[in-house]
Protein backbone atom coordinates (compact mmCIF):
# COMPACT_ATOMS: atom_id res chain seq x y z
CA UNK A 1 0.00 0.00 0.00
CA UNK A 2 1.16 3.56 -0.14
CA UNK A 3 0.56 4.58 3.03
CA UNK A 4 -2.14 7.26 2.45
CA UNK A 5 -5.21 5.53 2.27
CA UNK A 6 -6.82 4.04 5.38
CA UNK A 7 -7.77 0.73 3.69
CA UNK A 8 -5.07 -1.66 2.16
CA UNK A 9 -4.22 0.00 -1.43
CA UNK A 10 -4.22 -2.53 -3.72
CA UNK A 11 -2.96 0.47 -6.68
CA UNK A 12 -0.22 2.20 -4.93
CA UNK A 13 -1.61 5.18 -5.67
CA UNK A 14 0.88 7.21 -4.67
CA UNK A 15 -0.66 11.16 -5.40
CA UNK A 16 -4.17 10.19 -5.30
CA UNK A 17 -5.89 9.73 -1.95
CA UNK A 18 -9.32 8.22 -1.49
CA UNK A 19 -9.58 6.03 -4.77
CA UNK A 20 -13.52 4.96 -4.87
CA UNK A 21 -13.52 1.67 -3.11
CA UNK A 22 -15.77 -0.39 -5.69
CA UNK A 23 -12.95 -0.12 -8.40
CA UNK A 24 -11.36 -3.43 -8.12
CA UNK A 25 -14.83 -5.09 -8.84
CA UNK A 26 -15.11 -2.25 -11.64
CA UNK A 27 -12.03 -3.62 -13.58
CA UNK A 28 -13.20 -3.72 -17.10
CA UNK A 29 -10.03 -4.59 -18.89
CA UNK A 30 -6.53 -5.76 -18.28
CA UNK A 31 -3.51 -6.29 -20.32
CA UNK A 32 -1.51 -8.97 -18.45
CA UNK A 33 -1.19 -9.88 -14.77
CA UNK A 34 0.82 -6.85 -13.60
CA UNK A 35 0.15 -4.75 -16.73
CA UNK A 36 -2.17 -1.68 -17.17
CA UNK A 37 -5.81 -2.04 -15.96
CA UNK A 38 -8.58 0.06 -17.13
CA UNK A 39 -11.67 0.39 -14.53
CA UNK A 40 -15.00 1.49 -16.01
CA UNK A 41 -15.53 2.65 -19.43
CA UNK A 42 -17.34 5.67 -20.98
CA UNK A 43 -20.67 5.24 -22.18
CA UNK A 44 -21.50 6.26 -25.25
CA UNK A 45 -24.78 8.65 -26.21
CA UNK A 46 -26.53 8.46 -29.70
CA UNK A 47 -26.69 11.49 -31.32
CA UNK A 48 -24.20 13.08 -29.23
CA UNK A 49 -20.37 13.67 -29.76
CA UNK A 50 -18.30 12.10 -25.92
CA UNK A 51 -14.95 13.75 -25.94
CA UNK A 52 -12.21 11.90 -23.51
CA UNK A 53 -9.70 13.77 -21.92
CA UNK A 54 -6.49 12.42 -19.54
CA UNK A 55 -2.94 11.89 -19.94
CA UNK A 56 -1.10 9.59 -22.35
CA UNK A 57 -1.11 5.70 -21.24
CA UNK A 58 -4.14 6.41 -19.05
CA UNK A 59 -6.45 4.22 -20.94
CA UNK A 60 -8.39 6.37 -23.79
CA UNK A 61 -7.16 4.08 -27.02
CA UNK A 62 -8.04 1.29 -24.85
CA UNK A 63 -11.67 2.01 -24.14
CA UNK A 64 -12.01 2.89 -27.68
CA UNK A 65 -11.00 -0.37 -28.98
CA UNK A 66 -13.76 -2.12 -26.13
CA UNK A 67 -16.01 -0.19 -27.34
CA UNK A 68 -15.48 -0.10 -31.09
CA UNK A 69 -15.84 -3.96 -30.88
CA UNK A 70 -12.15 -4.75 -31.84
CA UNK A 71 -11.01 -5.85 -28.20
CA UNK A 72 -12.98 -7.95 -25.55
CA UNK A 73 -12.64 -6.86 -21.88
CA UNK A 74 -11.54 -9.64 -19.61
CA UNK A 75 -12.92 -7.95 -16.58
CA UNK A 76 -9.33 -8.16 -15.48
CA UNK A 77 -9.50 -11.83 -15.96
CA UNK A 78 -6.81 -14.38 -17.15
CA UNK A 79 -7.72 -17.70 -15.92
CA UNK A 80 -10.67 -17.51 -16.90
CA UNK A 81 -11.49 -15.18 -19.79
CA UNK A 82 -15.06 -14.08 -19.06
CA UNK A 83 -17.61 -14.59 -21.97
CA UNK A 84 -20.36 -12.33 -23.74
CA UNK A 85 -22.86 -13.28 -21.72
CA UNK A 86 -20.74 -12.75 -18.11
CA UNK A 87 -19.67 -9.04 -19.54
CA UNK A 88 -23.22 -8.35 -20.73
CA UNK A 89 -24.32 -9.13 -16.89
CA UNK A 90 -21.17 -7.45 -15.69
CA UNK A 91 -22.83 -4.08 -17.83
CA UNK A 92 -26.45 -4.70 -16.64
CA UNK A 93 -28.72 -1.63 -16.10
CA UNK A 94 -26.59 0.56 -17.06
CA UNK A 95 -26.01 1.85 -21.37
CA UNK A 96 -23.12 0.02 -21.55
CA UNK A 97 -25.39 -3.48 -21.44
CA UNK A 98 -27.26 -2.26 -24.51
CA UNK A 99 -24.28 -0.98 -25.73
CA UNK A 100 -22.54 -4.19 -25.85
CA UNK A 101 -25.27 -6.26 -26.56
CA UNK A 102 -25.57 -4.65 -30.03
CA UNK A 103 -22.01 -4.94 -30.66
CA UNK A 104 -22.09 -8.77 -30.20
CA UNK A 105 -25.02 -8.73 -32.67
CA UNK A 106 -22.98 -7.30 -34.51
CA UNK A 107 -25.12 -4.63 -35.11
CA UNK A 108 -22.45 -1.52 -34.68
CA UNK A 109 -20.20 -0.89 -37.30
CA UNK A 110 -17.07 1.56 -35.86
CA UNK A 111 -15.01 3.44 -37.83
CA UNK A 112 -11.98 4.78 -36.42
CA UNK A 113 -9.51 7.52 -37.16
CA UNK A 114 -6.40 6.11 -36.00
CA UNK A 115 -4.18 8.24 -33.42
CA UNK A 116 -0.75 7.59 -35.23
CA UNK A 117 -2.11 9.08 -38.78
CA UNK A 118 2.05 8.73 -39.43
CA UNK A 119 1.76 4.69 -40.14
CA UNK A 120 -1.55 5.22 -42.69
CA UNK A 121 0.87 4.84 -45.84
CA UNK A 122 2.46 2.17 -44.57
CA UNK A 123 -1.22 0.72 -44.22
CA UNK A 124 -3.12 2.22 -47.46
CA UNK A 125 -1.26 2.71 -50.70
CA UNK A 126 -2.82 4.30 -53.73
CA UNK A 127 -3.93 8.57 -54.72
CA UNK A 128 -5.76 10.54 -51.91
CA UNK A 129 -9.11 10.68 -54.42
CA UNK A 130 -9.37 7.02 -55.56
CA UNK A 131 -9.31 5.85 -51.63
CA UNK A 132 -12.03 8.63 -50.24
CA UNK A 133 -14.32 7.71 -53.26
CA UNK A 134 -13.78 4.08 -52.45
CA UNK A 135 -14.64 4.54 -48.96
CA UNK A 136 -17.61 6.99 -49.18
CA UNK A 137 -21.01 5.49 -49.10
CA UNK A 138 -22.71 8.21 -47.46
CA UNK A 139 -23.29 10.16 -51.10
CA UNK A 140 -25.17 6.73 -51.96
CA UNK A 141 -27.04 6.17 -48.30
CA UNK A 142 -27.53 9.68 -47.65
CA UNK A 143 -28.26 11.03 -51.34
CA UNK A 144 -25.76 13.93 -51.16
CA UNK A 145 -22.57 14.49 -52.53
CA UNK A 146 -20.37 13.67 -49.47
CA UNK A 147 -17.26 13.20 -51.33
CA UNK A 148 -17.12 16.60 -52.60
CA UNK A 149 -18.02 18.24 -48.79
CA UNK A 150 -15.07 15.79 -47.38
CA UNK A 151 -12.48 17.10 -49.76
CA UNK A 152 -13.40 20.70 -50.02
CA UNK A 153 -13.68 21.07 -46.14
CA UNK A 154 -10.52 19.10 -45.50
CA UNK A 155 -8.89 21.34 -47.97
CA UNK A 156 -7.24 17.97 -49.69
CA UNK A 157 -8.78 19.60 -53.54
CA UNK A 158 -5.69 19.94 -54.57
CA UNK A 159 -3.96 16.99 -53.45
CA UNK A 160 -7.02 14.21 -54.80
CA UNK A 161 -4.17 13.12 -57.34
CA UNK A 162 -1.26 12.62 -55.26
CA UNK A 163 -0.45 9.18 -53.14
CA UNK A 164 -0.97 8.95 -50.13
CA UNK A 165 2.47 8.72 -49.31
CA UNK A 166 4.14 11.53 -50.05
CA UNK A 167 1.54 13.55 -48.04
CA UNK A 168 2.59 16.02 -44.88
CA UNK A 169 1.64 15.39 -41.37
CA UNK A 170 -1.32 17.74 -41.67
CA UNK A 171 -2.49 16.32 -44.90
CA UNK A 172 -2.08 13.11 -44.08
CA UNK A 173 -4.37 13.99 -40.65
CA UNK A 174 -6.75 15.94 -42.57
CA UNK A 175 -7.24 12.67 -45.06
CA UNK A 176 -7.55 10.48 -41.78
CA UNK A 177 -10.59 12.69 -41.02
CA UNK A 178 -11.85 12.93 -44.04
CA UNK A 179 -11.90 9.13 -44.75
CA UNK A 180 -13.96 8.52 -41.44
CA UNK A 181 -16.23 11.37 -42.19
CA UNK A 182 -17.65 10.13 -45.78
CA UNK A 183 -18.59 6.64 -44.09
CA UNK A 184 -21.61 4.77 -43.20
CA UNK A 185 -21.09 3.93 -39.35
CA UNK A 186 -22.66 3.84 -36.36
CA UNK A 187 -19.90 4.59 -34.43
CA UNK A 188 -17.53 7.09 -35.11
CA UNK A 189 -14.29 7.38 -33.28
CA UNK A 190 -11.46 10.14 -33.83
CA UNK A 191 -8.08 9.01 -31.81
CA UNK A 192 -6.74 12.92 -31.22
CA UNK A 193 -8.12 14.56 -34.49
CA UNK A 194 -5.92 18.05 -34.25
CA UNK A 195 -2.25 16.75 -34.36
CA UNK A 196 -0.53 18.55 -36.79
CA UNK A 197 -3.32 21.56 -37.74
CA UNK A 198 -3.37 24.77 -37.47
CA UNK A 199 -6.13 26.40 -35.30
CA UNK A 200 -8.27 26.95 -38.14
CA UNK A 201 -7.97 23.41 -39.57
CA UNK A 202 -9.22 22.04 -35.89
CA UNK A 203 -12.10 23.92 -36.46
CA UNK A 204 -12.81 22.79 -39.53
CA UNK A 205 -12.32 18.91 -37.96
CA UNK A 206 -14.23 19.68 -35.20
CA UNK A 207 -17.25 21.08 -37.64
CA UNK A 208 -16.12 17.60 -39.63
CA UNK A 209 -16.73 15.41 -36.88
CA UNK A 210 -20.04 16.95 -35.75
CA UNK A 211 -21.79 16.90 -39.14
CA UNK A 212 -21.51 12.97 -39.24
CA UNK A 213 -24.80 13.39 -36.26
CA UNK A 214 -26.50 16.13 -38.49
CA UNK A 215 -27.97 14.15 -40.63
CA UNK A 216 -31.77 13.85 -39.96
CA UNK A 217 -32.76 10.77 -39.16
CA UNK A 218 -29.19 8.61 -38.85
CA UNK A 219 -27.77 11.42 -37.22
CA UNK A 220 -30.09 10.45 -33.73
CA UNK A 221 -28.47 7.04 -33.98
CA UNK A 222 -25.17 7.33 -34.56
CA UNK A 223 -22.29 7.60 -31.98
CA UNK A 224 -19.41 9.68 -31.62
CA UNK A 225 -16.15 9.76 -29.40
CA UNK A 226 -13.35 11.90 -30.00
CA UNK A 227 -9.88 11.61 -27.99
CA UNK A 228 -8.41 15.20 -27.99
CA UNK A 229 -5.72 16.80 -25.85
CA UNK A 230 -6.57 20.86 -27.58
CA UNK A 231 -8.85 21.42 -24.55
CA UNK A 232 -10.27 24.38 -26.85
CA UNK A 233 -10.93 21.67 -29.58
CA UNK A 234 -12.20 19.44 -27.12
CA UNK A 235 -14.28 21.85 -25.60
CA UNK A 236 -16.15 22.90 -28.79
CA UNK A 237 -16.94 19.89 -30.04
CA UNK A 238 -18.31 17.48 -27.31
CA UNK A 239 -21.69 17.88 -25.80
CA UNK A 240 -20.30 15.80 -23.19
CA UNK A 241 -17.38 14.40 -21.63
CA UNK A 242 -15.33 11.65 -19.70
CA UNK A 243 -11.99 12.38 -17.56
CA UNK A 244 -9.56 9.44 -17.03
CA UNK A 245 -7.68 9.52 -14.26
CA UNK A 246 -5.11 7.18 -12.38
CA UNK A 247 -1.42 6.37 -12.93
CA UNK A 248 -0.16 6.42 -16.86
CA UNK A 249 0.76 2.75 -17.40
CA UNK A 250 -0.28 1.24 -14.25
CA UNK A 251 -3.90 2.01 -14.29
CA UNK A 252 -6.78 4.63 -14.98
CA UNK A 253 -10.23 5.49 -13.52
CA UNK A 254 -13.25 6.60 -15.94
CA UNK A 255 -15.24 9.39 -14.41
CA UNK A 256 -18.88 9.43 -15.24
CA UNK A 257 -20.00 11.34 -17.71
CA UNK A 258 -20.01 15.41 -16.93
CA UNK A 259 -21.21 18.08 -19.17
CA UNK A 260 -18.46 19.72 -21.27
CA UNK A 261 -17.78 22.95 -18.91
CA UNK A 262 -17.55 20.92 -15.74
CA UNK A 263 -15.63 17.89 -17.04
CA UNK A 264 -12.59 20.18 -18.52
CA UNK A 265 -12.78 22.65 -15.39
CA UNK A 266 -12.46 19.46 -13.06
CA UNK A 267 -9.43 17.81 -15.14
CA UNK A 268 -7.87 21.28 -15.53
CA UNK A 269 -8.35 21.95 -11.57
CA UNK A 270 -6.90 18.42 -10.97
CA UNK A 271 -10.06 17.59 -8.92
CA UNK A 272 -13.16 15.42 -9.78
CA UNK A 273 -16.28 16.64 -7.75
CA UNK A 274 -18.29 13.81 -8.23
CA UNK A 275 -15.51 12.28 -6.88
CA UNK A 276 -14.19 14.18 -3.85
CA UNK A 277 -10.78 13.13 -5.54
CA UNK A 278 -8.07 15.09 -6.32
CA UNK A 279 -5.57 13.75 -9.03
CA UNK A 280 -3.25 16.02 -9.55
CA UNK A 281 -1.37 18.86 -7.08
CA UNK A 282 -1.79 21.47 -9.74
CA UNK A 283 -4.18 23.58 -11.30
CA UNK A 284 -4.26 25.89 -13.85
CA UNK A 285 -6.18 29.08 -14.29
CA UNK A 286 -6.17 31.95 -16.45
CA UNK A 287 -5.87 35.34 -14.98
CA UNK A 288 -5.13 38.17 -17.42
CA UNK A 289 -2.54 39.65 -14.87
CA UNK A 290 0.25 36.71 -14.59
CA UNK A 291 2.43 38.77 -16.24
CA UNK A 292 2.02 41.45 -13.30
CA UNK A 293 2.42 39.09 -11.33
CA UNK A 294 5.68 38.08 -12.80
CA UNK A 295 7.11 41.38 -13.23
CA UNK A 296 6.70 42.14 -10.03
CA UNK A 297 9.86 40.46 -9.01
CA UNK A 298 11.38 43.55 -11.15
CA UNK A 299 13.62 45.98 -9.02
CA UNK A 300 13.21 49.77 -9.12
CA UNK A 301 17.15 49.57 -10.60
CA UNK A 302 16.55 46.90 -12.90
CA UNK A 303 16.35 48.88 -16.44
CA UNK A 304 14.40 46.99 -18.83
CA UNK A 305 16.15 45.53 -22.21
CA UNK A 306 14.49 46.52 -25.51
CA UNK A 307 15.73 44.85 -28.85
CA UNK A 308 13.94 45.54 -32.28
CA UNK A 309 14.42 43.72 -35.55
CA UNK A 310 13.70 45.61 -39.34
CA UNK A 311 11.03 45.25 -41.87
CA UNK A 312 12.33 42.06 -43.84
CA UNK A 313 11.26 40.14 -46.64
CA UNK A 314 12.01 36.78 -47.30
CA UNK A 315 11.58 34.79 -50.84
CA UNK A 316 11.74 31.04 -50.53
CA UNK A 317 11.40 29.03 -53.66
CA UNK A 318 11.35 25.40 -54.13
CA UNK A 319 10.99 24.19 -57.95
CA UNK A 320 8.23 26.30 -59.45
CA UNK A 321 6.36 27.16 -56.26
CA UNK A 322 7.38 30.78 -54.30
CA UNK A 323 6.53 31.45 -51.32
CA UNK A 324 6.66 35.44 -50.16
CA UNK A 325 7.36 36.65 -46.60
CA UNK A 326 6.86 39.82 -45.95
CA UNK A 327 7.42 40.98 -41.82
CA UNK A 328 6.75 44.11 -40.15
CA UNK A 329 9.38 45.66 -37.80
CA UNK A 330 9.27 45.01 -34.22
CA UNK A 331 10.00 45.66 -30.64
CA UNK A 332 10.29 43.67 -28.02
CA UNK A 333 11.89 43.52 -24.22
CA UNK A 334 12.88 41.04 -21.96
CA UNK A 335 10.50 39.37 -19.55
CA UNK A 336 8.17 39.05 -22.45
CA UNK A 337 6.38 36.02 -24.02
CA UNK A 338 5.42 36.59 -27.59
CA UNK A 339 3.21 34.03 -29.78
CA UNK A 340 3.10 33.69 -33.16
CA UNK A 341 -0.33 32.88 -34.48
CA UNK A 342 -1.16 32.14 -37.84
CA UNK A 343 -2.63 29.30 -40.42
CA UNK A 344 0.48 26.51 -41.45
CA UNK A 345 2.49 28.01 -44.39
CA UNK A 346 2.40 31.55 -43.38
CA UNK A 347 5.89 31.46 -42.63
CA UNK A 348 6.17 31.42 -38.59
CA UNK A 349 8.94 28.90 -39.30
CA UNK A 350 10.93 30.73 -41.32
CA UNK A 351 10.70 34.48 -39.42
CA UNK A 352 11.95 31.95 -36.64
CA UNK A 353 14.72 30.77 -37.99
CA UNK A 354 15.69 34.07 -39.56
CA UNK A 355 15.63 35.40 -35.74
CA UNK A 356 17.75 32.66 -34.88
CA UNK A 357 20.27 33.75 -37.64
CA UNK A 358 19.80 30.59 -39.64
CA UNK A 359 18.00 32.59 -42.41
CA UNK A 360 18.84 35.29 -44.21
CA UNK A 361 16.38 37.88 -45.33
CA UNK A 362 16.61 39.09 -48.76
CA UNK A 363 18.01 42.53 -47.61
CA UNK A 364 20.59 40.74 -46.19
CA UNK A 365 21.54 38.79 -49.24
CA UNK A 366 20.98 41.68 -51.39
CA UNK A 367 23.79 43.60 -49.40
CA UNK A 368 26.01 41.14 -49.11
CA UNK A 369 26.07 40.48 -52.87
CA UNK A 370 27.11 44.24 -52.75
CA UNK A 371 30.15 42.99 -50.64
CA UNK A 372 28.76 45.49 -47.70
CA UNK A 373 28.93 43.22 -44.73
CA UNK A 374 29.09 44.91 -41.77
CA UNK A 375 26.14 47.09 -43.12
CA UNK A 376 24.72 43.08 -43.97
CA UNK A 377 25.28 41.54 -40.57
CA UNK A 378 22.49 44.37 -39.04
CA UNK A 379 20.13 44.46 -42.00
CA UNK A 380 18.50 41.36 -40.86
CA UNK A 381 17.68 40.03 -37.14
CA UNK A 382 19.65 41.79 -34.77
CA UNK A 383 22.96 40.38 -32.87
CA UNK A 384 21.10 38.60 -30.78
CA UNK A 385 22.30 35.58 -28.23
CA UNK A 386 19.36 33.46 -29.29
CA UNK A 387 18.13 29.65 -28.49
CA UNK A 388 15.76 27.82 -30.60
CA UNK A 389 14.01 24.39 -30.36
CA UNK A 390 13.15 23.81 -33.83
CA UNK A 391 9.72 22.64 -34.87
CA UNK A 392 10.76 19.28 -36.70
CA UNK A 393 13.12 17.52 -33.44
CA UNK A 394 15.32 14.65 -35.18
CA UNK A 395 18.40 14.17 -32.87
CA UNK A 396 21.35 12.21 -34.52
CA UNK A 397 22.62 12.08 -30.61
CA UNK A 398 23.46 8.29 -30.04
CA UNK A 399 23.64 8.15 -26.26
CA UNK A 400 21.24 8.75 -22.86
CA UNK A 401 19.10 11.86 -22.27
CA UNK A 402 21.64 12.31 -19.52
CA UNK A 403 24.38 12.44 -21.52
CA UNK A 404 23.36 14.55 -24.10
CA UNK A 405 21.88 17.14 -21.20
CA UNK A 406 25.47 16.79 -19.85
CA UNK A 407 26.94 17.88 -23.50
CA UNK A 408 24.55 20.27 -24.04
CA UNK A 409 23.78 22.03 -21.21
CA UNK A 410 25.95 21.00 -18.71
CA UNK A 411 25.75 24.33 -16.59
CA UNK A 412 21.88 24.35 -16.36
CA UNK A 413 20.90 20.76 -16.08
CA UNK A 414 22.22 20.75 -12.58
CA UNK A 415 21.32 24.19 -11.18
CA UNK A 416 18.96 24.36 -8.34
CA UNK A 417 16.65 26.84 -9.95
CA UNK A 418 16.85 24.90 -13.54
CA UNK A 419 16.25 21.75 -11.71
CA UNK A 420 13.21 23.06 -9.55
CA UNK A 421 11.57 25.14 -12.66
CA UNK A 422 12.50 22.99 -15.73
CA UNK A 423 13.93 19.74 -14.92
CA UNK A 424 11.25 18.66 -12.25
CA UNK A 425 7.66 19.81 -13.91
CA UNK A 426 8.95 18.31 -17.45
CA UNK A 427 9.77 15.05 -15.47
CA UNK A 428 13.18 14.70 -17.19
CA UNK A 429 14.42 12.32 -14.07
CA UNK A 430 12.03 9.76 -15.73
CA UNK A 431 14.07 9.72 -19.14
CA UNK A 432 17.84 10.25 -17.94
CA UNK A 433 18.85 6.92 -18.91
CA UNK A 434 16.69 6.27 -21.84
CA UNK A 435 18.83 6.60 -25.02
CA UNK A 436 17.93 9.38 -26.82
CA UNK A 437 17.06 7.71 -30.37
CA UNK A 438 14.32 5.41 -27.98
CA UNK A 439 11.91 8.18 -27.38
CA UNK A 440 8.46 8.41 -28.08
CA UNK A 441 7.24 11.59 -29.55
CA UNK A 442 6.49 13.35 -26.25
CA UNK A 443 9.63 12.15 -24.24
CA UNK A 444 11.87 13.82 -27.26
CA UNK A 445 9.68 17.37 -27.30
CA UNK A 446 9.93 17.48 -23.94
CA UNK A 447 13.86 16.80 -24.17
CA UNK A 448 14.05 19.03 -26.72
CA UNK A 449 12.36 21.98 -24.41
CA UNK A 450 14.72 21.62 -21.81
CA UNK A 451 17.57 21.72 -24.09
CA UNK A 452 16.41 25.06 -25.22
CA UNK A 453 15.44 26.71 -22.02
CA UNK A 454 19.12 25.13 -20.33
CA UNK A 455 21.26 27.17 -23.16
CA UNK A 456 22.19 30.82 -21.92
CA UNK A 457 20.52 33.46 -24.45
CA UNK A 458 18.85 36.61 -24.61
CA UNK A 459 16.04 35.44 -26.89
CA UNK A 460 14.21 31.74 -26.83
CA UNK A 461 12.63 30.52 -29.91
CA UNK A 462 10.04 27.99 -29.34
CA UNK A 463 8.80 26.61 -32.35
CA UNK A 464 5.21 24.15 -31.35
CA UNK A 465 6.03 22.68 -28.06
CA UNK A 466 2.62 21.37 -27.39
CA UNK A 467 3.34 19.10 -30.67
CA UNK A 468 3.18 15.13 -28.86
CA UNK A 469 2.49 16.42 -26.25
CA UNK A 470 -0.81 15.42 -24.20
CA UNK A 471 -2.95 18.19 -22.33
CA UNK A 472 -1.56 17.48 -19.00
CA UNK A 473 1.92 17.54 -20.47
CA UNK A 474 1.12 20.90 -22.46
CA UNK A 475 -0.30 22.65 -19.05
CA UNK A 476 3.23 21.26 -17.52
CA UNK A 477 5.14 23.17 -20.29
CA UNK A 478 3.55 26.02 -20.41
CA UNK A 479 3.76 26.83 -16.88
CA UNK A 480 7.65 25.97 -17.08
CA UNK A 481 8.35 28.43 -20.05
CA UNK A 482 6.09 30.95 -18.68
CA UNK A 483 7.95 30.90 -15.08
CA UNK A 484 11.10 30.18 -16.92
CA UNK A 485 10.67 33.54 -18.81
CA UNK A 486 9.85 35.56 -15.64
CA UNK A 487 12.22 34.43 -13.73
CA UNK A 488 15.42 34.46 -16.00
CA UNK A 489 13.98 38.06 -17.00
CA UNK A 490 14.69 36.80 -20.71
CA UNK A 491 12.38 37.17 -24.18
CA UNK A 492 10.68 33.86 -25.94
CA UNK A 493 8.89 34.12 -29.34
CA UNK A 494 6.46 30.82 -29.17
CA UNK A 495 4.72 29.55 -31.93
CA UNK A 496 1.75 27.40 -30.69
CA UNK A 497 -1.48 26.62 -32.10
CA UNK A 498 -3.18 25.45 -28.99
CA UNK A 499 -5.23 28.19 -28.16
CA UNK A 500 -5.55 27.27 -24.12
CA UNK A 501 -1.84 27.50 -23.95
CA UNK A 502 -1.41 30.46 -26.74
CA UNK A 503 -3.34 32.69 -24.40
CA UNK A 504 -2.01 31.23 -21.16
CA UNK A 505 1.74 31.94 -22.49
CA UNK A 506 1.01 35.43 -24.82
CA UNK A 507 1.71 39.19 -23.14
CA UNK A 508 1.71 40.07 -27.23
CA UNK A 509 1.74 38.32 -30.24
CA UNK A 510 2.81 38.56 -33.81
CA UNK A 511 -0.41 38.04 -36.44
CA UNK A 512 0.45 36.12 -39.84
CA UNK A 513 -2.06 37.61 -42.34
CA UNK A 514 -2.29 36.26 -46.25
CA UNK A 515 -2.22 33.31 -48.16
CA UNK A 516 -0.66 29.72 -46.94
CA UNK A 517 2.77 28.94 -49.26
CA UNK A 518 2.05 31.84 -51.51
CA UNK A 519 2.50 35.19 -49.43
CA UNK A 520 2.27 36.25 -46.31
CA UNK A 521 2.68 39.06 -43.82
CA UNK A 522 3.69 39.13 -40.21
CA UNK A 523 2.23 42.43 -38.52
CA UNK A 524 4.22 43.79 -35.51
CA UNK A 525 3.80 42.50 -31.95
CA UNK A 526 0.63 43.70 -31.00
CA UNK A 527 -1.16 43.88 -27.72
CA UNK A 528 -2.69 40.63 -26.44
CA UNK A 529 -6.40 42.04 -27.06
CA UNK A 530 -5.67 43.76 -30.43
CA UNK A 531 -3.94 41.01 -31.92
CA UNK A 532 -6.18 38.15 -30.83
CA UNK A 533 -9.32 40.17 -32.26
CA UNK A 534 -7.92 40.67 -35.65
CA UNK A 535 -6.52 36.69 -35.22
CA UNK A 536 -9.67 35.58 -34.42
CA UNK A 537 -11.77 37.60 -36.64
CA UNK A 538 -9.87 36.32 -39.79
CA UNK A 539 -10.98 32.97 -38.21
CA UNK A 540 -14.47 33.82 -38.28
CA UNK A 541 -14.31 32.80 -34.17
CA UNK A 542 -15.18 34.40 -31.34
CA UNK A 543 -14.38 33.39 -27.87
CA UNK A 544 -15.52 33.91 -24.26
CA UNK A 545 -13.78 33.19 -20.74
CA UNK A 546 -15.28 30.75 -17.98
CA UNK A 547 -15.86 32.57 -15.01
CA UNK A 548 -14.67 30.00 -13.11
CA UNK A 549 -10.97 29.53 -14.00
CA UNK A 550 -11.06 32.42 -16.66
CA UNK A 551 -9.94 29.68 -19.74
CA UNK A 552 -10.93 30.90 -22.95
CA UNK A 553 -14.36 29.26 -24.80
CA UNK A 554 -15.12 29.05 -28.72
CA UNK A 555 -18.54 30.39 -28.87
CA UNK A 556 -20.98 27.89 -30.90
CA UNK A 557 -20.95 29.66 -34.28
CA UNK A 558 -24.36 31.77 -34.87
CA UNK A 559 -24.90 31.49 -30.92
CA UNK A 560 -26.21 34.95 -29.44
CA UNK A 561 -23.26 35.31 -27.85
CA UNK A 562 -20.94 34.68 -31.50
CA UNK A 563 -23.72 37.32 -33.31
CA UNK A 564 -23.60 39.78 -30.47
CA UNK A 565 -19.80 39.63 -29.89
CA UNK A 566 -18.73 39.91 -33.99
CA UNK A 567 -21.18 42.76 -34.57
CA UNK A 568 -19.60 44.57 -31.59
CA UNK A 569 -16.14 43.42 -32.97
CA UNK A 570 -15.18 41.74 -29.54
CA UNK A 571 -13.86 38.18 -30.79
CA UNK A 572 -11.66 37.92 -28.24
CA UNK A 573 -12.89 38.10 -24.23
CA UNK A 574 -16.02 40.29 -24.61
CA UNK A 575 -16.60 39.92 -20.54
P1 LIG B 1 -3.79 6.28 -23.97
O1 LIG B 1 -4.54 6.11 -25.25
O2 LIG B 1 -4.58 6.93 -22.88
O3 LIG B 1 -2.46 6.95 -24.15
P2 LIG B 1 -3.62 3.37 -24.06
O4 LIG B 1 -5.02 2.91 -23.88
O5 LIG B 1 -3.04 3.34 -25.42
O6 LIG B 1 -3.45 4.82 -23.39
O7 LIG B 1 -2.67 2.52 -23.12
C1 LIG B 1 -2.85 2.42 -21.72
C2 LIG B 1 -1.76 1.52 -21.15
O8 LIG B 1 -1.94 0.19 -21.60
C3 LIG B 1 -0.36 1.91 -21.55
O9 LIG B 1 0.48 1.80 -20.44
C4 LIG B 1 0.01 0.89 -22.59
O10 LIG B 1 1.40 0.67 -22.57
C5 LIG B 1 -0.76 -0.32 -22.16
N1 LIG B 1 -1.10 -1.17 -23.30
C6 LIG B 1 -1.75 -0.77 -24.41
N2 LIG B 1 -1.91 -1.81 -25.25
C7 LIG B 1 -1.36 -2.86 -24.66
C8 LIG B 1 -1.21 -4.26 -25.02
N3 LIG B 1 -1.69 -4.72 -26.16
N4 LIG B 1 -0.58 -5.05 -24.14
C9 LIG B 1 -0.10 -4.60 -22.97
N5 LIG B 1 -0.22 -3.32 -22.57
C10 LIG B 1 -0.83 -2.48 -23.40
P1 LIG C 1 4.68 27.79 -40.98
O1 LIG C 1 5.75 27.56 -39.96
O2 LIG C 1 3.88 29.03 -40.72
O3 LIG C 1 3.81 26.60 -41.20
P2 LIG C 1 6.89 27.83 -42.87
O4 LIG C 1 7.73 29.00 -42.50
O5 LIG C 1 7.37 26.49 -42.47
O6 LIG C 1 5.40 28.09 -42.39
O7 LIG C 1 6.72 27.80 -44.44
C1 LIG C 1 6.14 28.85 -45.18
C2 LIG C 1 6.18 28.52 -46.66
O8 LIG C 1 7.51 28.52 -47.12
C3 LIG C 1 5.60 27.15 -46.99
O9 LIG C 1 4.83 27.24 -48.17
C4 LIG C 1 6.82 26.30 -47.23
O10 LIG C 1 6.52 25.28 -48.16
C5 LIG C 1 7.81 27.29 -47.78
N1 LIG C 1 9.17 26.92 -47.44
C6 LIG C 1 9.64 26.69 -46.21
N2 LIG C 1 10.96 26.37 -46.26
C7 LIG C 1 11.31 26.40 -47.54
C8 LIG C 1 12.53 26.16 -48.26
N3 LIG C 1 13.66 25.84 -47.64
N4 LIG C 1 12.51 26.29 -49.60
C9 LIG C 1 11.40 26.64 -50.23
N5 LIG C 1 10.22 26.86 -49.64
C10 LIG C 1 10.16 26.75 -48.31
MG1 LIG D 1 -4.06 6.81 -27.17
MG1 LIG E 1 6.12 25.95 -38.78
Amino acid sequence: GCGICVKKCPFEAINIINLPKDLERNTTHRYGPNSFKLHRLPMPRPGQVLGLVGTNGIGKSTALKILAGKMKPNLGRFDSAPDWEEILVHFRGSDLQNYFTKILEDDIKATIKPQYVDHIPRAVRGLVGDILKQKDDRSEKENWDCFTWAHQEAELTHVLDRDVGVLSGGELQRFAIAAVAVQVSDMYMFDEPSSYLDVKQRLTAAHMIRQVLEHTELGDRRYVMVVEHDLAVLDYLSDYVCVLYGSPGAYGVVTMPFSVRVGINAFLAGFIPTENLRFRDDSLTFKISQRAEGGGELGKNDVMRSYSYPSMTKTQTKGKAKFILHVEEGMFTDSEILVLLGENGTGKTTFVRMLAGLLKSDEQVALEEEGEMDLAANAGAPDLNVSYKPQKISPKFQGTVRQLLHKRIRESYIHPQFVSDVMKPLNMDALMDNGVQNLSGGELQRLAICLALGKPADVYLVDEPSAYLDSEQRINCAKVIKRFIMHSKKTAFVVEHDFIMATYLADRVVVYTGRPGIEATATSPQSLLTGMNQFLKSLEVTFRRDPVNFRPRINKRGSQKDAEQKKNGNYFFYE
